[in-house]
């Protein structure tokens, strides 16, 4: 029994590093826990997010794209899923609890920098958030800004600010 266990072990160790190698990313089966809010700081389109982490890390999605947020909303409130929600984002990373965040949390994007919050990216994220917590039952507590994990400007302060509130709702 523990030869066959060993042997799974191996095929499993053989199967990431294959994976690795092919720099794809599959769904894991555990759902996800949490949400992390984000911003890209700088207005930048889900296109140019993209190519960006495509440049960066490579790593294709089941969904076919390399954007490292599990969604990405733009200034006029549009929705791109970019990774399935229980698929390994790369969008957080904190030193105290190494891989968490990555592999049990959403991570939605916003475009947008300091000053700019549209009312249509307010309208998508409020649906997103009420619309993804009821699906895996995460609490209102396990909903975060990326600063909220680690010192950081992102989500910028409208966008932290309306986190926060939304916290507090029933
Ligand atoms: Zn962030």
């Amino acid at each position: 029994m523990n030869k066959l266990l060993e042997r799974l072990r191996l095929l499993l160790l053989k199967l990431q590093i294959l994976l690795l190698k092919a720099k794809v990313t599959i769904p894991n089966l555990d759902n996800p826990k949490a949400i992390v809010v984000h911003y890209d700081g700088a207005g930048n389109s889900f296109d140019s997010v993209n190519n960006w982490h495509k440049q960066k890390w490579g790593f294709k999605s089941s969904l076919g794209f390399f954007c490292g947020y599990h969604y990405f909303i733009e200034f006029d409130g549009r929705v791109i899923q970019a990774r399935e929600d229980n698929e390994e984002g790369a969008h957080c990373v904190d030193p105290r609890r190494p891989g968490f965040w990555n592999k049990n949390s959403i991570g939605i994007c916003l475009q947008g920098d300091n000053s700019k919050f549209t009312p249509a990216q307010e309208g998508s994220l409020l649906w997103l958030l009420d619309n993804r917590k009821t699906e895996y039952s995460i609490d209102n507590s396990a909903i975060y800004t990326h600063k909220d994990i680690k010192t950081t400007d992102c989500p910028g302060t409208k966008i932290d600010t309306y986190i926060k509130g939304y916290r507090k709702r029933a």
